[in-house]
């Protein structure tokens, strides 16, 4: 389950976070470490100083461009914020989210990602879009935002515990696994159907991009919560295809 379990960071611009995250991750036995963007070195003397001792996870750590790329294989995104935001979204306390971990991370092609944001100004709401749900931590109302790296903690501790409990039960009754029939879409598939939705529906006049009232941000909300499953994804892109078709709004093969 814990190899399964991939920690984000977008836009970290302190080495010495980034160093007090691969500490964390290695304590609670996570390995999987990726930097979106990052706007500082990933390896330094202080990264490596706060790592102490966890440094392999920072010269592994994958770096991407984009949140897509780091969570495109994941079948779960979570956001973990300190804010609440303009538009509700699904929310999760740390152990709500643990407890999730042993079905989410069930299936052998499933992945978690837990995503976490700039030390200055945290996660964008176009971010925190992109998760199925948001994460936080129950802190002081009045002082809410920790340190990057105690947040990494907090959550890589409850991954652990869930995991800890799991290998507990399961000496009892071993989980069912499920099946390749009912794999879910991954971000990746999930992007491509969002993307091909928003061109239908300005396709058909009913999405306006010039007055966008955060329809599609609505509908991520839905679909995202629907959790859909790679076949069910095949079949709205198939109904989406004949929209365009009907609608004889379907761009032409290059
Ligand atoms: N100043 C930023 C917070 C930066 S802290 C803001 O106001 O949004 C850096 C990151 O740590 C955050 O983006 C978030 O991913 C995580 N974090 C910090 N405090 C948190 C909390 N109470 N709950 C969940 N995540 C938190």
């Amino acid at each position: 389950m814990l190899e399964r379990i991939r920690i984000i960071l977008i836009g970290t611009s302190h080495p010495g976070n980034i160093g007090g995250v691969a500490r964390a991750m290695h304590n609670m036995g996570l390995a999987d470490l990726a930097l979106v963007a990052p706007r500082c070195e990933v390896i330094t003397q202080d990264s490596i100083s706060r790592a102490s001792g966890a440094d392999h996870l920072l010269h592994q750590a994958n770096v991407h461009a984009t949140l897509e790329d780091a969570v495109a294989d994941c079948t779960l995104a979570v956001g973990a914020s300190a804010r609440s935001r303009t538009l509700p979204w699904p929310m999760l306390s740390p152990r709500e989210l643990a407890d999730r971990l042993p079905t989410e991370c069930q299936a052998a092609d499933s992945r978690v990602a837990l995503v976490f944001g700039r030390e200055d100004s945290g996660l964008t709401n176009a971010e925190l879009q992109r998760c199925h749900a948001h994460v936080h931590i129950p802190t002081n109302a009045d002082f809410s935002s920790l340190n990057l790296a105690a947040a990494v903690q907090v959550l890589a501790y409850e991954c652990r515990m869930a995991w800890l409990n799991q290998a507990d039960s399961q000496a009892n009754a071993p989980a069912p696994v499920p099946s390749a029939d009912d794999a879910l879409a991954t971000h990746a598939e999930l992007e491509r159907y969002f993307e091909h939705l928003e061109r239908t529906l300005i396709g058909i006049g009913f999405h306006d991009p010039d007055q966008p009232r955060q329809l599609m941000a609505r509908l991520r909300r839905l679909y995202l919560r629907a959790r859909p499953e790679r076949m069910e994804m095949n079949i709205l892109r198939g109904i989406l295809s004949a929209t365009e078709k009907a609608a004889n709004t379907k761009p032409p093969k290059p």
